[in-house]
């Protein structure tokens, strides 16, 4: 297959080079400049838990989409969400009649953003349990195992949701057809609304979280506010299991001492956020359902608030 990852951060790169090493024709593009440099110059280093690796992959700036053209079949999005619309616009001449694209990206309705590029049929979406992490510019930590759930956003898209699934397969990325995938959205984006922002907010990790006296009241309401959003598009959100699995991935066996991706992006890096997909995602669907969103709608202020307060980029 000929594949264009947009993105070539840690969830990127993980894509592109497994999918490289299974020897298909792999492009990244990447709006980072630095990292462009480093994996142009030293390849991009992986460590894939615990052993060194370097692929020499071409990679590309978005200014540079002519020369990243390469007619790809399938095009993959992994950039964070502040930064998909931009890198959209700017790499438009990929996008041809049978290109097909796959957003893998956390959070809820990046499809309303891609429809503005993408014909509505040519669109797939996933959920990946895999993880990934930047070390710094053109290197990054592979460490532990996942999966990824795939369906088309329209029925025409289901074939190439299978060969989609096929080339993933045969590059050793354990994906799985999924007959509703937008449970796993929301669900996965619940996860997130809980853990990510509340970590974020209190300045903790996982574990000292979930010890603290008000989270899992906290996150019982917030997950609330999910589920009520999803029943109006159809999907009866678990709302039990999802705060028990909260609740267990906090657990110091499980990654408990570990600062969520929102955490890391916002004070670590000051970077800005997910959260318009995320709680913010159900504040404008509580709107527009006439649900109550209070904690979303509180929680995505907050996360404004403190990317504005840190100068976050
Ligand atoms: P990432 O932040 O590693 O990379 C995204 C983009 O940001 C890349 O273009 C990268 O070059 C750039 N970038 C990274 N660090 C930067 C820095 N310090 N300064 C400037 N630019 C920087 O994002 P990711 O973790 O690969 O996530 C991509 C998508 O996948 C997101 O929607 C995320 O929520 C989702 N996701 C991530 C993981 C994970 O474990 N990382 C797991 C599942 C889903």
């Amino acid at each position: 297959m000929k594949i264009a990852v947009l993105g070539a951060g840690g969830m990127g790169s993980r894509f592109g080079l497994y999918l490289h090493r299974a020897g298909n024709e792999v492009v990244m593009i990447d709006g980072w400049k630095a990292n462009v440099d480093a994996i142009r110059a030293n390849g991009l280093k992986a460590d894939l838990n615990g052993t060194e690796i370097v692929d020499r992959i071409p990679v590309f700036t978005p200014e540079e989409a002519d020369k990243a053209d390469m007619n790809a079949d399938l095009i993959i999005v992994l950039v964070k969400a502040p930064q998909l619309e931009g890198i959209l616009e700017a790499v438009k001449p990929l996008f041809k009649e049978d290109t097909h694209v796959i957003c893998l990206m956390n959070g809820i309705g990046h499809e309303d953003v891609l429809k503005k590029y993408v014909k509505p049929e040519n669109i797939l979406l996933g959920v990946t349990m895999w993880t990934a992490g930047m070390k710094g510019p053109g290197s990054v930590e592979l460490l532990g195992d996942g999966y990824v759930e795939i369906q088309e956003l329209y029925p025409e898209g289901k074939e190439e949701a299978l060969k989609i699934i096929d080339a993933f397969d045969k590059a050793g990325l354990r994906p799985k057809y999924s007959e509703n995938l937008h449970y796993s959205i929301y669900r996965k984006a619940c996860i997130n609304g809980v853990i990510n922002t509340l970590c974020a907010l209190m300045d903790c990790n996982m574990m000292e979280l979930a010890a603290m006296p008000y989270t899992a009241d906290i996150s019982r309401k917030i997950v609330s506010e999910f589920a009520a959003c999803a029943a109006k598009e159809g999907v009866t959100l678990d709302q039990e299991e999802v705060n028990k699995a909260i609740l267990v991935s906090c657990e110091p066996e499980h990654i408990g001492k570990h600062y969520p991706s929102m955490y890391q992006d916002l004070i670590n890096n000051h970077r800005k956020t997910e959260i318009d997909y995320i709680n913010g995602a159900i504040s404008r669907k509580g709107k527009r359902y006439d649900v109550p969103t209070p904690y979303c709608d509180l929680i995505t202020e907050l996360i404004h608030n403190k990317e504005q307060f840190i100068g976050a980029k």
